[in-house]
């Protein structure tokens, strides 16, 4: 992949640690690269990274070991596990430049975007204000997607993000943009939206408890595709976020009992 050197980038700003939020960091060889302070342990090493995920709990270290061994390999690309062990997804890892946290200002001549601290779907994820244009990117508060919110790190909390929606829509602003929706939504839309977004969070609860009466055990529950499609589950992460969404809801309900002692 072609490398963006010189040009106009003198800073990157990650608003937390997943994947597909730092990925390319490696591309802009001559930026800064902001983090939230909390992340910076995770982007240090391949090792903490996959730990902040929840790897090592699902897993157990040994999988974490052999990630990185395998990511070391010259043959990386014959494993048969391509998305877990895409170079281009880790090789940004370990260039962190510069920390933030909530309430910082960064100015980029006349802009101005307030980092706004929302954990709950990472601890560390951050949303920005554009008070120039009455604009706020809420990251991962994608709020039109037909899956839900995603709270499938060992760092996630299902309260904690319910709490920073509620931090979001006092912000003042008029426009939210989000990182996967393809659409500036207006204050209204967003807020609607947020509801039905929520509304998977239920519906979450509900499907385990109508498994749970029905029967089925910790094992049963992590295989029968209560977040993702089973057809994924080839994919090591998948697995990973699968158990610990999982987990996340049974602790959430009070029903921990079901989860084995590790
Ligand atoms: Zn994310």
């Amino acid at each position: 992949m072609k490398r963006i050197t010189g040009g106009n980038i003198d800073w990157v700003i990650n608003s937390h640690f997943h994947f597909d939020h730092i990925a390319f960091n490696y591309l802009f060889e001559d930026a800064d690269i902001y983090t939230h302070e909390m992340d910076k342990e995770a982007l240090t090493s391949i090792y903490k990274f996959a730990q902040k995920y929840g790897a090592g709990n699902v897993f157990g270290d040994s999988w974490i070991i052999d990630l990185e061994e395998k990511l070391d390999s010259k043959n990386t690309h014959k494993h048969l596990n391509s998305f877990t062990f895409n170079m281009d997804l880790y090789r940004s890892i370990g260039s962190v430049d510069y920390t933030y946290t909530d309430r910082d200002i960064f100015r980029f001549g006349k802009e101005i975007a307030e980092v706004i601290h929302t954990p709950g779907h990472a601890d560390s994820m951050c949303c920005f204000l554009f008070p120039r244009h009455s604009l706020l990117y809420v990251s991962d508060y994608n709020v039109l997607t037909d899956w839900g919110p995603w709270y499938g790190g060992d760092d996630s909390d299902i309260e904690m993000l319910l709490k920073s929606e509620e931090r979001l829509k006092a912000v003042d602003a008029k426009f939210f943009l989000s990182a996967h929706d393809q659409k500036i939504l207006t204050r209204n839309e967003f807020v609607t939206h947020l509801e039905t977004f929520n509304s998977f969070i239920f519906e979450r609860n509900t499907t385990i408890r109508n498994y749970v009466n029905e029967g089925m055990e910790f094992n049963e529950l992590c295989d029968v595709g209560i977040f993702y499609k089973r057809k994924y589950f080839y994919i090591d992460w998948v697995k990973i976020w699968e158990t610990v969404m999982l987990i996340k809801h049974l602790k959430w309900m009070n029903m921990d009992f079901l989860i084995p002692e590790s």
